[in-house]
């Protein structure tokens, strides 16, 4: 796996510098330093501050916090939970047909939909393989229930809202699926009685990666 780098100017290496060998050391001191004004290097030590490079203190200066750019990015990950970037659950019923199951993929636009029982609890989740392998199978997809071509409980990987996203991602890489069901148990004490209350897909990851990226 690559090491993640951040790509830093070479004002920004120098700024760096400076504040490694005078730190702490106010805006003022490493502009006199670098022979420029306070405004100019504004951007740059915003933009060292906020990846965490550089810590900041009023009236004392700026200091190096000895992170570097990949534990920065591990801190800010390892605080999102699931709960703050899942979609809404898409669920049909476990007596659906398999035809249903595929126009609902398509009306609510997702790739993969949860199936529950008559009382709401998971039974399990169909794909969109799920449909064409039974297609292609030459069965009534009019007829033939979406239970019947699903994946099933226990053999469905989940989430929860209070997992943390790194790990719930970890979860779609390492069973080669696109989602995971986003549940609550409903009893402590019935942990197979799952609510389905969300979606947690690569998209959600996709977003967050640009949000975080854009901040
Ligand atoms: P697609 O079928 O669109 O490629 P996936 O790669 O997610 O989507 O699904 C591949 C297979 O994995 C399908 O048989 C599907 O039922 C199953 N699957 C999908 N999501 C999960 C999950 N969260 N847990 C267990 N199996 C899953």
């Amino acid at each position: 796996m690559q090491v993640i780098t951040i790509e830093l100017s070479q004002r920004q290496e120098l700024i760096l510098a400076i504040v490694r060998d005078f730190g702490p050391i106010t805006g003022e001191h490493i502009a006199e330093k670098l022979h420029l004004t306070r405004a100019a290097l504004r951007s740059d030590l915003a933009i060292l501050t906020m990846s965490g490079l550089l810590g900041a203190r009023p009236r004392v200066g700026y200091y190096l916090t000895g992170k570097s750019p990949a534990s920065v990015i591990a801190g800010v990950l390892g605080n999102i939970k699931v709960a703050e970037i899942l979609s809404q659950p898409v669920a049909v019923r476990d007596n659906c047909s398999v035809y249903d199951a595929i126009v609902t993929m398509f009306v609510e636009d997702v790739g993969t939909i949860a199936v529950v029982s008559e009382e709401g609890f998971l039974e399990g989740v169909a794909s969109r393989k799920d449909m064409l392998k039974a297609a292609l199978a030459g069965k009534n997809i009019n007829t033939l229930p979406v239970s019947v071509a699903m994946t099933r409980m226990p053999n469905v990987v989940v989430t929860y809202p209070e997992e943390l996203v790194l790990r719930a991602a970890d979860k779609l890489l390492s069973h080669q699926v696109d989602s995971l069901p986003v549940v609550t148990a409903v009893q402590s004490d019935s942990p197979d009685k799952l609510k389905v209350v969300g979606r947690f897909t690569k998209t959600n990851i996709t977003r967050l990666f640009v949000q975080l990226g854009e901040k």
